[in-house]
């Protein structure tokens, strides 16, 4: 039996492989991963608050046998890093990038988002007008498990960290950390299960939902892509969104790539980035999930290829 949590639902993946994915009305908002390595468990990200990490804990042990003997970071996001703290037995593990921006950011974003998302609360309909329908319990949950975090909220950098590449291991099975740089974020790390071809992306890729680039960079994030293309994955637990296949990486690249011949195009039109901004979604994205990150995504690939120091004409 799946160990129940408001937060997630488990699904096993493999054999000692649980995705533990995101409910709309829960305050984990991120997926995250279970890995028993045989006489070693990894939790692969530790969802957006506390009680979320503090559920995931406890189904990594029940489904293990054990407390989570290691706990990898994805990426510096606070709903992929703010559980760290209900982890106090487990080794934060994370490249070295990542490590520097949760250092360096992450009080910051807690402070930013729990202003911005205590004023959209107390506006008129919450979780507020740009969000759309099939997004809004999402929304709702993930706004208010932010204002509900205390003030004094632990964030918990890694404590172990990595260039390139770092193995994990047990009796059973390895794990393969790996970073090729940043694309979705200035550092990403996924996790590469190589007996099973189990990629277990964080950010780098979503399934069925617009990822977010506004701190990454679509060009970089491609070529990550790529790569973890040739480690021919045959299933891959997404940062949100449900389980996905080795086909997920490509959908997730293509979409980039068209985020960029959009934008070229409406460039080399003369269009204003007003206009830019408004360019309406490609139809094979029309039923994706976060759909209002689709006009911010155009702006930070507009400015990211005319070069951010120039000002762009605004209407
Ligand atoms: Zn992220």
């Amino acid at each position: 039996m799946a160990p129940a949590s408001r937060h997630f639902l488990v699904r096993p993946i493999g054999r000692g492989v649980y995705a533990a994915i995101a409910t709309p009305a829960g305050y984990g908002l991120c997926n995250a991963t279970i890995v028993d390595l045989g006489g070693r468990t990894v939790v692969f990200d530790t969802m957006l608050t506390p009680a979320a990490g503090a559920d995931l804990a406890r189904a990594a042990e029940r489904l293990t046998g054990r407390r989570p003997d290691w706990v990898v970071n994805s990426h510096w996001h606070g709903d992929h890093i703010w559980g760290n703290a209900s982890f106090p037995d487990g080794h934060i593990v994370s490249s070295r990038g990542v490590r520097e921006q949760v250092v360096r950011r992450s009080r910051q974003q807690f402070r930013d988002d729990r202003r911005e998302f205590r004023k959209v609360l107390r506006g008129p309909s919450p979780p507020g007008p740009g969000i759309p329908p099939n997004d809004r319990e999402q929304a709702l949950s993930w706004f208010l498990a932010v204002v509900r975090l205390p003030r004094s909220h632990r964030i918990v950098p890694p404590e172990l960290t990595f260039e390139g590449e770092m193995e994990l291991t047990g009796s059973r099975r390895s794990v393969r950390l790996i970073t090729y740089g940043g694309g979705h974020s200035p550092s990403d790390v996924f996790a590469f299960l190589p007996d099973e071809r189990i990629v277990l992306a964080g950010d780098l890729v979503m399934v069925g939902l617009h990822p977010s680039v506004s701190d990454g960079w679509p060009d970089r994030w491609t070529r990550i892509l790529g790569r973890v293309q040739r480690l021919r994955p045959d299933r891959v637990v997404p940062g949100h969104g449900p389980v996905g296949s080795g086909r997920s990486v490509a959908v997730a690249r293509e979409y980039l790539g068209r985020l960029e011949r959009i934008v070229r195009r409406a460039a080399r039109e003369g269009a204003t980035l007003g206009e830019i901004v408004r360019e309406p979604i490609p139809d094979r994205y029309s039923d994706w999930g976060f759909s209002f990150m689709f006009p911010a995504n155009l702006e930070r690939t507009y400015r990211l290829t005319r070069g951010s120091r120039r000002a762009p004409r605004q209407r």
